[in-house]
């Protein structure tokens, strides 16, 4: 068989890819040797700038399919009948960490994943906890902050983390799951994943219902300790990859069940939290969970810049059946993931492989830009501008979201909430057994390690207003670790 050819990025064929063009054997090198220079130049352009969160990544293909009738809460089409599938793409990551830091480290993961439906892409992009640190965006890069190098030390700061912390008594419910064995999954496919903000459905009749998407691992939860987990990165930094990617290429496909939690609009006022603070979960007591179908993973892309890099996910993206909620923080990432790809993967980020749509078509009078490498004027280059009358495309009233009402005055709220901050934190430390109360004990005095006594007295009181065992068990290893 022929050998394939190697060529210019102009596809001319390229007669010597190894020896430089030189005046005489000792050189020097001839400025006309542009493919030298060219491949210099590429080198130095391979990387494009990290995600300042969710920087370490892992990710495939797959299958989602509707299991259960949901239509009566939502129009979008992905969910019309049972057995319609939908291609996706996801992404797992861990949040702290750079794009080389081990896999292994004790992290909130994210959970992201595109739905390529025949509306558009529906990008859910959630972590593996359904709540989140802060309720308010104003409070989150602050929060990534403490989370990356100290600006003097270039370390991490275990009492930058305490002390933002003990100072943010919202955040305690998702430290209690990210010091518990939650914490530090095995595997990315041994993790549930979760919207974790309030989204909302709307109906066929214009009803709106506030939702909340939860799925649920099929191979079960196994985490590591801390300890393990060490052993492990003394091994291979790339655990996850290792996992995620050998499963899938031996044909044994992770699923996941995608539930979701209902609740009709006009509960919003009356239940007694704010069903928009992502700070708490909405009680399966209250709104229990209803199943809607199967997400499985059963392709890994064959190039993992292409598919999983450039994969930009965004809350923006939604479609016809699927809204927003109140919810502060869900508000901030509409407009903030969107331009952290903007940033990172240029304007027209969307037309990528991995992010233009597979099964809808892409009209709009965007213009130009860098990288403008796609059409899109369906074949009326008159109609660059609207309204026309050059047969250019038209909105569609149709997908109209119902009206939302909104009550209240216009300010800047309160947000300390004394039961809040304390319930659902408490509720979480009662469900752990013995052994999973004393290996939280054990992460959080770890984690505690180098910080200051006046940092860790403020956050000790966090601990006993949701439990005092909480906080018993912590004061009890900590003063373990001090006299080791
Ligand atoms: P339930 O007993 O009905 O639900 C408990 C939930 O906790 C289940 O979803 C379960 O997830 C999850 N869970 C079990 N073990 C752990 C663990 N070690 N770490 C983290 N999550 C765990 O109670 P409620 O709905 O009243 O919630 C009680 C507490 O459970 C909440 O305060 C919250 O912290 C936590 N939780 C609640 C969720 C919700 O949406 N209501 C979701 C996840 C956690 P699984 O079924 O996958 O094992």
């Amino acid at each position: 068989m022929a050998k394939k050819i190697i060529t210019t990025t102009g596809g001319a064929n390229i007669p010597n890819n190894q020896k430089s063009l030189t005046a005489g054997p000792r050189g020097p090198v001839l400025m006309q040797d542009y493919q030298l220079l060219e491949k210099l130049a590429h080198q130095n352009r391979e990387r494009i700038p990290e995600r300042v969160v969710h920087a370490k990544g892992w990710g495939a293909m797959g299958t989602f399919t509707v299991t259960h009738d949901i239509t009566k809460y939502t129009r979008a089409k992905l969910f019309s009948e049972i057995g319609k599938q939908t291609p996706i793409l996801s992404r797992f990551s861990t949040v702290a960490g750079e794009a080389g830091a081990s896999d292994t480290e004790r992290d909130v993961r994210g959970f992201s994943v595109k739905f390529y439906t025949e509306e558009g892409n529906w990008d859910m992009v959630g972590n593996n906890t359904p709540v989140f640190f802060v309720r308010d965006a104003y409070k989150f890069p602050d929060f990534i902050h403490t989370q990356k190098r100290h600006p003097k030390t270039n370390l991490r700061s275990n009492e930058a983390q305490w002390d933002f912390w003990s100072l943010v008594p919202e955040s305690l419910h998702q430290v209690t799951i990210l010091m518990s064995d939650r914490g530090l999954p095995t595997t990315p496919m041994h993790m549930n994943g979760y919207g974790s903000h309030t989204f909302a459905f709307w109906n066929n009749d214009g009803e709106r219902f506030w939702v909340k998407f939860h799925f649920k691992t099929q191979q079960g939860h196994a985490h590591y300790t801390n300890t393990e987990a060490a052993t492990i990165t003394g091994q291979t930094r790339e655990k996850y990859q290792e996992e995620l990617f050998g499963a899938i290429e031996k044909g044994d496909f992770p699923k996941w069940t995608l539930k979701v939690q209902v609740m009709p609009e006009a509960d919003a006022e009356k239940v007694p939290y704010n069903p928009f603070d992502v700070t708490r979960v909405w009680p399966h007591a209250d709104y229990p969970l209803i199943e809607v179908g199967e997400l499985e993973l059963n392709e890994n892309p064959e190039n993992y810049f292409q598919y999983i890099e450039n994969a930009a996910y965004s809350p923006s993206n939604i479609v016809a059946g699927i809204g927003f909620s109140p919810d502060k923080m869900l508000q901030a990432r509409v407009f903030s993931y969107a331009d952290a790809h903007r940033y990172r993967l240029g304007t027209h980020y969307e037309a990528l492989p991995a992010n233009a749509p597979k099964n809808a078509t892409v009209q709009h009078y965007h213009k130009d830009g860098a990288m403008r490498f796609f059409q899109n004027d369906s074949g009326t280059p008159d109609a660059y501008y609207e309204p026309n009358s050059k047969d250019g495309p038209v909105e569609d009233p149709s997908v109209m979201e119902p009206p939302m009402k909104i009550s209240g005055d216009v300010s800047r709220y309160e947000d300390q909430d004394e039961v809040g901050n304390y319930q659902q934190p408490g509720d979480l430390f009662r469900l752990f057994n013995d052994e999973q109360k004393e290996r939280l004990f054990g992460n959080i005095a770890a984690a505690m390690e180098g910080v200051s006594q006046e940092v860790i007295d403020r956050q000790m009181v966090h601990f006993e207003k949701a439990d005092p065992a909480y906080a018993a068990g912590v004061k009890r290893h900590l003063k373990a670790t001090k006299n080791k």
